[in-house]
């Protein structure tokens, strides 16, 4: 696979070359519960809070805003696993990272690829006391729209939000993609709304579509992601509650993936096999991006939703057609069940 790539300067180098792949699941059944994939984050997030080391991720705030925020406790680490499909406002993170480096503090800090790219350029030199683990990324999706949403959950559930889940992995497995919405009058709503306006891809924040990182080199010493693939890669390893993709990209990767050997089940896997397009190339500019943008500035979100999040008639048509079909199915197959 090529690797001739046109990065950014600050973090490719002509030693870069195809990192080492693994198939990794937390020997912590409930770990893995708590988290996107396999757990792995948290694997290694612990490693660093038992030397003494802070930890930056991305925590979700009153619901509605993704934030990147310093942990020194495995309870403040804890609010930064799962994924929040949103861009998370870095704050003032970078100052407090330089900071923590240069009083000799072991940092983690974790996020998307163009983040950490972005940490490396601001500090403008490399230090020995910092572990960058960057997630693969789809892209981002525009926080306003996240916002949005919840105001017309709450309007038409009659109450205020009182927890979110962008990706109900407890409920519905590790491959669905239904988004969970608690109210405080106790109600819930399993949703595929925001999931759907995110893979229009409508909502992308721009640079994703231009985004540099799609593909195998990345600027963390480590590359987290979903192992999707994982049937073909390593056959039987799937349980649907979660396996990590992981990249180690240097010797600082492979040395800290050694440390965490007892915590983890891992299976060494070919890179073929752990593609997926958000390591090759960027979403294109969806054709009716403009047209979207357009609309959500003169419609209410419950039109959005119906013409782009799926619950229009159109939607509900092919749900019926698919319907239709699998009942044929069943009848040739001579299934009455
Ligand atoms: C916006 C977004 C797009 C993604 N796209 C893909 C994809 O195309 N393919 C794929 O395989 N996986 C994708 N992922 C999932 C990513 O691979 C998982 O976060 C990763 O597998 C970690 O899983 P885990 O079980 O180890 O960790 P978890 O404990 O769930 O780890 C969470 C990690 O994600 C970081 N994080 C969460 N939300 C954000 C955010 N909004 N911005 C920056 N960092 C965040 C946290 O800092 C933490 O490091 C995406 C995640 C996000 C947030
Ligand atoms: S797709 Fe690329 S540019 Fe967009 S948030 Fe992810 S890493 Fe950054």
């Amino acid at each position: 696979m090529s690797t001739q790539r046109n990065h950014p300067v600050y973090y490719r180098s002509s030693k870069d070359k195809e990192p080492a792949v693994y198939a990794v699941k937390h020997r912590n059944s409930e770990v893995r519960s708590a988290s996107r994939s396999g757990g792995v984050f948290t694997a290694i997030s612990d490693d660093f809070l038992l030397h003494g080391g802070v930890v930056y991720g991305c925590v979700l705030k009153n619901n509605d805003k993704a934030e990147h925020c310093r942990a020194e406790t495995a309870a403040e680490r804890d609010r930064m696993r799962g994924s929040k499909y949103i861009q998370s406002d870095m704050g003032d993170v970078f100052p407090q990272i330089r900071q923590d480096l240069e009083s000799g503090r072991k940092v983690l800090f974790s996020g998307t690829s163009c983040q950490a790219a972005g940490l490396k350029g601001y500090l403008g030199k490399d230090y020995p006391n910092l572990f960058c683990v960057d997630i693969v990324c789809h892209g981002v999706p525009s926080p306003a729209v996240w916002r949005e949403y919840l105001k017309w959950q709450s309007k038409k559930g009659k109450s205020e939000i009182s927890s979110v889940d962008f990706r109900n992995k407890r409920d519905f497995g590790w491959a669905e993609h239904i988004e969970t919405i608690w109210l405080k009058n106790g109600k819930r709503v399993d949703s595929k709304v925001f999931k759907n306006l995110f893979f229009s891809h409508c909502i992308l924040r721009p640079a994703c579509y231009k985004c540099p990182y799609k593909d195998v080199i990345h600027p963390g010493d480590i590359t987290i992601a979903d192992y999707w693939g994982i049937d073909v890669a390593a056959p039987g390893f799937n349980d649907n509650r979660g396996v990590s993709l992981v990249f180690l990209n240097n010797a600082s990767g492979r040395a800290l993936f050694e440390e965490i050997a007892d915590k983890i089940e891992c299976i060494p896997t070919k890179i073929e096999d752990s593609m997926q397009m958000s390591l090759s190339e960027p979403y294109p500019v969806p054709k009716n991006r403009e047209k979207f943008w357009s609309d959500y500035r003169k419609h209410n979100f419950g039109y959005i939703a119906r013409r782009y999040g799926g619950t229009g008639p159109a939607a509900a048509s092919r749900k019926w057609l698919s319907n239709i079909k699998k009942r044929l199915i069943h009848v040739l197959h001579g299934d009455n069940g």
